[in-house]
């Protein structure tokens, strides 16, 4: 059982596990390593003056591994309620369940459409369907978010992996039931 279960680690499911991970709640990221970022060369990432698509995708795994989060390659074929009101996800081999599911699964709205969750149409070049969300990230079924591209922000790695942080503050601030705030201070030296 855990907390949160984030479906896709690319920047934006990698960035939102950081956060959740690192806020101390049970945290399990599936992915089927399908990451379009693993063809990426990137020169316009804030703090990372240049590093190659599948360099940004080990660091940001290490850095939400380092706070607890789970990663495990699966492919995830359905997510749905519980009757106590759960999400849960089924993969090829195994069943998993969390309070709150955020879906970073990048270009592709397939999952979604097959659990019955809202999509919409797209207005980033390429990406013709999204899912449909509220501001806060919130989709049509209850306890189910989406961050990153899939849920309709620019195609960078620094918005997508933006909305993942975002998202996730909204659902650490919903689970808390206050505004969640993750600022470390300067060691003094
Ligand atoms: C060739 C190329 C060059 C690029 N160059 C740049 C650049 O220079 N600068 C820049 O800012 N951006 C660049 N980008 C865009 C950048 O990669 C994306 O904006 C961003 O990384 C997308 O992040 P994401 O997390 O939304 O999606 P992704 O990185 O695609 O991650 C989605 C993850 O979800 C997983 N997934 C999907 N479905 C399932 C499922 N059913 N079960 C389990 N896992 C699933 C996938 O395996 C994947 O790991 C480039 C993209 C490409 C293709």
């Amino acid at each position: 059982m855990y907390d949160v279960i984030i479906v896709g680690a690319g920047p934006a499911g990698a960035s939102a596990a950081l956060f959740t991970a690192k806020a101390g709640k049970q945290t399990l990221v599936l992915d089927n390593d399908q990451s379009m970022t693993k063809a990426a060369w990137v020169e316009n990432h804030y703090g990372a003056p240049e590093i190659e698509g599948p360099e940004l995708l080990k660091t940001g795994r290490e850095q939400a591994g380092k706070f607890g989060a789970e990663f495990v390659n699966k492919q995830v074929e359905d997510v749905s309620k519980t009757d106590n009101q759960r999400v849960k996800v089924e993969t090829e081999d195994g069943v998993y369940e969390a309070e709150h599911v955020i879906l970073t699964v990048g270009g592709s709205t397939k999952l979604a459409e097959s659990a019955g969750i809202d999509t919409t149409d797209g207005s980033e070049p390429r990406i013709k369907t999204i899912i449909d969300t509220d501001d806060a990230g919130k989709t049509s079924m209850e306890g189910v978010w989406a961050a990153g591209t899939v849920a309709g922000v620019s195609v960078h790695t620094i918005i997508t992996a933006g909305d993942g942080a975002k998202v996730a503050v909204n659902v650490l601030s919903e689970m808390n039931g206050e505004r969640y705030v993750d600022h470390d201070v300067l060691k003094k030296k």
